[in-house]
């Protein structure tokens, strides 16, 4: 894990490749599931070099040759599968090259390790031509599906792996590691406007992900207290340079929130009063457009005047 922090929620995963490993029951086919950001790639890094390190008694170590080999991608004996520049896909002739090279004897402790991140950018055919490979692998090998969305492989792919679950932080797990690995800032802010993982904002500027959050709740309670008016608001956050499609990120994590709070109140009361329900339905409403606005959001709609009557749909009426 060279160069970040040891991810706490790697724990348990952790724990249970050890004994597999130590009981000689390590499978040749992984399907790693993530929760997103949750880390999946440095978590297989993690395996390959637990299964390359030199040190034997402390495996990993993170700072020999080969465990930083396997952090930069440039272990010999470990591949990287993901999909190639101008693609979403990874494609058959990059299997079939894995496949070869699989083949071969592994250059340092044994075992050769192939990682797929995502794995269900596997095309259908690429898939089919690694089934083989998973049903009957060369000795000391490990294939590593990584994927947070395990319902988008292949069943057939599915099938020939063991299953292993990596569960995404607490909030206060995800912050503590942000700030570890980047230093200080406002993390929890950030983590909670985009509503992804840590690994997802390794790279991510704190500041003004926790702007946007505070901003959209800010416009949001003043559009819905009729102190402020959609046409200005949509103006802004359409103008050129804002970034729109992290705004409705955040405006749909706000509207979800909303719902949560408004059905946990109504539970604890017993408020069924119509103001309550209203409320609610108006909600679901509005977060079933904002999704649809983000779905559709690449294609040529007039953003303005798309955000301007989404925005309509909280205000004051
Ligand atoms: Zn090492």
């Amino acid at each position: 894990m060279s160069g970040l922090p040891a991810p706490a929620w790697f724990e348990a995963a952790q724990r249970e490749i050890r004994a597999a490993l130590a009981g000689d029951r390590l499978a040749h086919g992984i399907l790693i599931h993530e929760d997103a950001g949750a880390g999946g790639l440095a978590f297989a890094r993690w395996i390959a070099q637990l299964l390359s390190c030199r040190e034997t008694e402390r495996a990993p170590c993170g700072e020999c040759r080969e465990c930083r080999w396997v952090a930069a991608d440039q272990h010999p004996d470990v591949t990287r599968l993901a999909p190639l520049e101008d693609s979403n896909y990874i494609v058959v002739d990059q299997v079939r090259e894995l496949i070869a090279e699989l083949a071969l004897t592994a250059h340092g402790r044994g075992y050769k390790v192939a990682i797929f991140t995502p794995a269900d950018a596997l095309y259908p055919n690429a898939a089919n031509s690694l089934l083989k490979t998973l049903e009957e692998p060369p000795r000391r090998t490990l294939m590593l599906l990584v994927t947070s969305q395990p319902a988008r492989l292949m069943a057939t792919v599915r099938s020939r792996c063991s299953r292993i679950r990596l569960k995404g932080p607490t909030a206060a797990e995800a912050a503590t590691f942000l700030e570890a690995a980047r230093g200080p800032g406002p993390w929890a802010e950030a983590l909670a406007a985009t509503g992804g993982g840590p690994f997802s904002l390794l790279d991510a500027d704190p500041e003004s992900l926790a702007k946007l959050r505070n901003e959209t709740i800010q416009a949001m309670n003043e559009i819905g207290a009729g102190k402020l008016q959609p046409p200005g608001v949509a103006e802004r956050w359409t103008a050129k340079g804002a970034d729109i499609a992290a705004r409705l990120a955040c405006l749909e994590i706000w509207v979800t929130e909303r719902i949560l709070e408004s059905a946990a109140i109504r539970d604890v009361t017993h408020l069924s009063g119509a103001g309550g329900a209203s409320k609610i339905c108006r909600l679901f409403e509005l977060s079933d457009a904002v999704r649809e606005m983000r779905k559709q959001f690449q294609t040529s709609i007039n953003k303005t005047m798309a955000v301007e009557s989404l925005l309509w749909r909280w205000a004051r009426q």
